[in-house]
């Protein structure tokens, strides 16, 4: 388990070593102070993998969420938060969602959830990828981009991710398994770093 993902400093964890569909919940989350149902799920799981505690985890969903749903945070979202880390309802311990999981669910309006290199469009992209939410270069964003749309080729989305993951922490070619899990992408950034 990583080690030190707390409420303080999760935004500076997102910044350096957050996957781009992880990036673009909390940033979302950050800036809208609200995620639907699926998308609270997909972040959240990532979140507790990364190490985030319960009671961190309760607080950073409590900042933002208050905001919007005022009271009802406690009576339903703060539920959903302990059923996550396995202590409602069945009291299953769930786990992250992988890549193949989050890359086929695709956000309708108003949602974030999901693998952006599925679901949003060329120019959009590399707006994302060059924002502050991922702060990369223009050369570094379509060498990124790369892999999605080569003629004739099916999208290489976990070959775009590694990409990015290069594009952070510059190329190493003992750290070249694909991408197949966004809290696999946190760990070995997190490593890569510590
Ligand atoms: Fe997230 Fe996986 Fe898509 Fe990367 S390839 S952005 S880790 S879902």
């Amino acid at each position: 388990l990583i080690q030190g993902v707390t409420a303080r400093n999760i935004d500076l964890h997102c910044r350096d070593s957050f996957p781009p569909c992880m990036r673009r919940m909390f940033s979302k989350l950050r800036e809208t102070h609200h995620l639907k149902h699926t998308g609270r799920m997909q972040l959240g799981l990532f979140l507790k993998g990364a190490g985030l505690s319960l009671e961190d985890s309760m607080q950073v969903w409590r900042e933002e969420l208050t905001r919007v749903v005022g009271d009802k945070f406690d009576k339903e979202y703060a539920y959903n938060i302990r059923h996550n880390y396995g202590l409602e309802g069945k009291r299953v311990n769930y786990s992250p969602y992988s890549c193949a999981k989050l890359i086929p669910t695709l956000p309708g309006t108003g949602e974030y959830h999901g693998c952006p290199f599925r679901y949003m469009e060329r120019d959009e992209l590399l707006e994302f990828l060059k924002s502050a939410q991922c702060g990369l270069s223009d050369a570094q964003a379509h060498n990124v981009l790369e892999p999605l749309f080569r003629k004739g080729e099916p999208k290489h989305y976990h070959v775009a991710c590694r990409a990015f993951w290069h594009a952070l922490h510059g190329a190493d070619p003992t750290t070249d398994e694909p991408i197949v899990h966004p809290n696999q992408f946190f760990e070995l950034s997190y490593r890569a770093r510590h």
